[in-house]
C-alpha cells in the first residue's frame, strides 16, 4: 500500500508579519516572555519542574493579590479558566445569577447554562455595570450560590465597581465569581479584600504572553462547595479536584488544611510546560516592576489616549472615567472602546492601519458592532510611545 501524495503540503518555512497589536487581546509578547517558549522541554514529574509550578503559583497569588492555596494555571485559553469556574462551582438545580452587559458576561451565562443549574440572566445595557442596589436585590430575589460577572467587559470597555459586592454576597451565602481576563496584572484588583471566591485571567493581553495558560484562583469557600458535591464534575479536563492532586495535591479542599508530608502529584494531563515558563516569567516582570508602577503606566497610557482622542475629536463610549481604584465603575484603562463618528467607515479605518502601520486594533461586538473600535493599551505594549504612534496612524487614516 502506496502512501498518500494528493494533500497540498506546504514546504516552506513559516513567516509572519511583525505587528503591533493594540486591539483587545492578544497583544505582544515581552521579549522575555516570548524567550521562554524555546526554552528546553522537561519531563511532567522532573523536580525542576515542580519547582518551577510551586513558584508560578506564588507569583499568581501575588497577580491575584491573594493567599489563596488553590491557585493554578489552567491549560487553555480564557475561556477553559472560565468553564472550569462555572463547572466546578455549579451543581445541577443550584441557582446561579448572572450579572450580564456585555458579550463576556452573557458567555458566562451561556456556559452556566449547559451546566443544569437555575440559570436568571440579570442584563444591563451594553456600557453599564451594576450597582450594589441592583446585585443586593439579585441576591434577594434569585437566592443563588453563585454570582457571576465580568471585572473588565472587553467588549464595552466598561470596568465594573467591586465595591460591596463580596459582602453582600457573603451575607447571601453566595460565592462571588469574576472574569479579570482582560484587567489583571493592568488594572488594580484585589481578590481577597474584595472577598472574591472564584477569578481567573489569561496570559494574552495585560500579561503579555501567549493565550493558552490561565491563571485561575479559589477561595477555600470555593472549595469547601467544590469537596461538598453530590454530584462529579461534569467536565473532566477542568475538574478541580483532579487538577488539584497534580498542582497541589496537599491542599485539602474540605477545610483549607495543608495535608504534611505533601501527598505525591497525580499526572492528570500533559500540562503546556513551555507556556507555563512564559507565564512564570511574565509574573517576574510584573513583580520586578511593582504592581502598583504597572498599574500607573496601564493608567497613564489610558489618559494620554484620551486626552489624543479629543484632539483628534474621537470619544470613548464609555463617558464616567474615575481615575483611581477608589473600587467606582467606569473606564476600564486597559481596553478603550471608541465611538466610530458618522460617515466613516470603521473597517477601512482598521485596514489602513493595520495596511500602513501594521497596528491592530478592532471592531465591536454583538451591539457594538460596527458602532466602535476597541483599542487595547495592555501589558508590555502600554506605553506613551505606543499611544503617540497610534494617534498619529489614526490622524493619518482620519485625513
Ligand atoms: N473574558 C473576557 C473579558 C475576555 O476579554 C476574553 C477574551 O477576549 C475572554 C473572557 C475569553 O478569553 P479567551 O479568548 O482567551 O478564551
Amino acid at each position: 500500500m502506496g502512501y498518500s501524495t494528493k494533500h497540498k503540503l506546504v514546504t516552506s518555512g513559516l513567516k509572519l508579519p511583525v505587528r503591533l497589536l493594540l486591539g483587545p487581546g492578544p497583544s505582544n509578547l515581552h521579549p522575555r516572555v516570548n524567550q521562554m517558549l524555546s526554552s528546553s522541554m522537561v519531563g511532567y514529574t522532573d523536580q525542576q519542574y515542580y519547582k518551577v509550578m510551586d513558584e508560578t503559583m506564588e507569583l499568581m497569588r501575588y497577580l491575584f493579590q491573594t493567599d489563596n492555596h488553590f491557585t493554578i494555571p489552567i491549560s487553555g485559553a480564557g475561556t477553559a479558566a472560565m468553564e472550569t469556574c462555572v463547572a466546578n462551582l455549579i451543581e445541577p438545580g443550584d441557582n446561579v445569577v448572572c450579572l450580564v452587559a456585555g458579550y463576556f458576561s452573557d458567555r458566562i451565562y451561556q456556559m452556566a447554562v449547559r451546566y443544569n443549574g437555575n440559570i436568571t440572566k440579570v442584563q444591563k445595557p451594553w456600557g453599564t455595570w451594576f450597582d450594589l442596589q441592583e446585585i443586593k436585590t439579585a441576591l434577594e430575589t434569585h437566592k443563588p450560590k453563585l454570582l457571576t460577572l465580568v471585572f473588565g467587559e472587553t467588549s464595552t470597555g466598561v470596568r465594573q465597581s467591586m465595591e460591596g459586592i463580596g459582602e453582600l454576597c457573603r451575607q447571601h451565602d453566595c460565592l462571588l465569581m469574576v472574569d479579570t481576563v482582560a484587567a489583571l496584572g493592568g488594572v488594580p484588583f484585589y481578590c481577597d479584600d474584595w472577598k472574591v471566591d472564584a477569578c481567573y485571567t489569561g496570559g494574552q493581553k495585560c500579561l503579555s504572553g501567549p493565550p493558552g495558560i490561565s491563571p485561575l484562583t479559589f477561595s477555600n469557600r470555593a472549595t469547601k462547595k467544590i469537596a461538598a458535591r453530590k454530584t462529579p464534575v461534569a467536565n473532566w479536563y477542568l475538574d478541580a479536584n483532579l487538577l488539584g492532586q497534580y498542582w497541589c495535591p496537599e491542599f485539602n479542599f474540605a477545610d483549607g488544611s495543608i495535608i504534611s508530608p505533601q501527598p505525591l502529584r497525580k499526572y492528570h494531563h500533559t500540562t503546556p510546560a513551555n507556556l507555563i515558563y512564559s507565564l512564570r516569567e511574565s509574573l517576574v516582570l510584573l513583580v520586578e516592576e511593582g504592581l502598583d508602577n504597572v498599574w500607573n503606566r496601564h493608567k497613564q497610557a489610558a489618559f494620554d489616549f484620551y486626552k489624543g482622542l479629543e484632539d483628534l475629536k474621537l470619544s470613548p463610549v464609555i463617558r464616567d472615567v474615575y481615575d483611581s481604584a477608589d473600587e467606582k465603575g467606569g473606564r476600564l484603562f486597559s481596553l478603550t472602546t471608541v465611538s466610530i463618528p458618522e460617515g466613516i467607515d470603521g473597517k477601512n479605518i482598521m485596514k489602513f492601519l493595520l495596511d500602513n502601520y501594521g497596528i491592530e486594533i478592532a471592531g465591536g461586538l454583538g451591539d457594538y458592532a460596527g458602532k466602535v473600535w476597541r483599542v487595547g493599551l495592555m501589558g508590555h505594549n502600554a506605553n506613551h510611545g505606543n499611544v503617540l504612534l497610534l494617534l498619529a496612524a489614526l490622524k493619518d487614516a482620519l485625513t
